[in-house]
């Protein structure tokens, strides 16, 4: 069966009545890539036997960074929703590589909304259709939830600025060939496109997760890394504005991520609980496991609804930053029960095997990364109390 279900089909057609047609073609053409080129090495790629580079180059190149991108700069110019419906089939596909994609897609439309004419024109292109690879650089060794507190340096000296300092738990660090480098000028918190290689850029080795093995994480470190002054994003002293916005639309896409991963963990559970036999029957005929498959069901539809509600009000132009973070912390949580019940469901074998228990390690980064569900909800809170007001 395909990971672009006659479920999926609908909610296109619901939430995109006039063009239902032409972007249920645009996820069918992507998610058949995923089901034969994606989807079979997800193991691999989680054990380490194969590398993302390749599988990911291919991607690209079937339009899988184009989709919400305008066409003037060689875009499908889709809706975001659609767009959030694609980073979810990938989820399904492999965590690890839609991690990386979104990630490289939120640095894209970071440079389309807050860099230059020139910046769009140099990097966009290249960057959507998979020919330079992004990374996004806020987190440091210190400072993660509270990132406006960094300590990354970048210093103004005749017609460059010089950045020192260090960034911590980098996904696509040492592949990417862009980074968007958050780092405090006299001004505050700015913004830079720092391109690769470069003497003054560094990366400590890879480190070792729990989870999303596929993609690659590293420390990166700045020591006298020149810029160009032309490289600055915006304004000096709005950096930290740019990454809270860049930061919205990437949670969405991470609702829809891990909705991908619970839809793909919640499949195995059902196909083991109607084969497995206990006491005479299959378990899928247990009342208790039944609950679980209920439960996990009702997840999945209310995560992508949200995911789908969020993107929808980005579209229209309205301040959507709650329902993002909604959707993120709802699905995020959902999605790691999902899992943890799909290992219970397969007993001991659900405990070893990797096939069955790398979801939940896939899915446990994401209450943490892009904004932790702590972190979240006192955003959303302080959002809804201010509407209220
Ligand atoms: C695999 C991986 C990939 C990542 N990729 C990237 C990337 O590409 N780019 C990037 O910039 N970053 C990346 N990150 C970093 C990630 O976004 C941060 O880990 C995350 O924002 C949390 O920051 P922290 O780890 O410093 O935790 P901290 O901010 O130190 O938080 C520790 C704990 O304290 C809680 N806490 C903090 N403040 C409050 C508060 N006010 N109220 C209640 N609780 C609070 C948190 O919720 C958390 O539970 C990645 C992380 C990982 C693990």
């Amino acid at each position: 069966m395909s990971i672009f279900t006659p479920e999926h089909r609908k909610l296109i057609q619901m939430f995109h009545p006039a063009k239902h047609q032409e972007y249920s073609d645009v996820l069918s053409s992507l998610s058949s890539f995923m089901d034969k080129e994606i989807l079979p090495v997800s193991p691999k790629l989680d054990s380490g036997e194969e590398s993302i580079v390749l599988p990911r180059k291919a991607l690209f190149t079937q339009g899988m960074g184009l989709v919400p991108f305008p066409s003037e700069y060689g875009g499908l110019g889709l809706p975001f929703s659609v767009y959030a419906m694609a980073v979810e089939l990938l989820g399904t596909a492999d965590a690890s590589m839609a991690l990386s994609v979104e990630i490289h897609n939120a640095v894209a439309e970071g440079v389309l909304r807050f860099g230059s004419e020139s910046q769009r024109a140099r990097h966009l292109g290249p960057m959507i259709s998979g020919r330079k690879l992004a990374s996004f650089a806020l987190t440091e060794p210190a400072s993660g939830s509270d990132a406006g507190n960094m300590a990354t340096t970048a210093e103004k000296r005749a017609g460059e600025y010089v950045i020192n300092g260090s960034k911590m738990f980098i996904t696509n660090a040492g592949e990417a060939d862009l980074y968007l480098v958050f780092a405090k000028t006299s001004k505050g918190p700015s913004c830079f496109l720092l391109e690769s290689p470069n003497p003054g850029l560094k990366f400590g080795a890879e480190l070792k997760k729990l989870g999303m093995r596929g993609s690659k994480t590293h420390e990166v470190i700045f020591s006298d890394c020149r810029v160009p002054e032309e490289n600055l994003v915006g304004e000096e002293g709005k950096g930290a504005d740019y990454a809270k916005e860049i930061l919205h639309g990437a949670r969405i896409v991470v609702a829809a991520l891990n909705v991908g991963i619970a839809q793909l963990a919640y499949g195995k559970a059902l196909a083991y609980a109607r084969q497995r036999r206990a006491f005479g029957r299959a378990i899928a005929d247990f009342q208790l496991i039944r609950e679980k498959v209920a439960d996990t069901k009702i997840g999945i539809n209310a995560g992508r609804l949200l995911y789908l509600y969020a993107s929808k009000i980005k579209e229209s132009g309205g301040d959507y930053s709650s329902e993002a973070s909604q959707a993120k912390v709802y699905a995020t949580e959902m999605s790691l029960k999902a899992c943890d019940d799909a290992i219970q469901i397969h007993g001991g074998y659900g405990y070893t095997t990797d096939d069955i228990h790398r979801h939940w390690r896939d899915a446990r980064l994401l209450t943490i990364g892009e904004g932790t569900s702590e972190v979240l909800r006192m955003l959303i809170s302080r959002r809804e109390l201010a509407r209220a007001a």
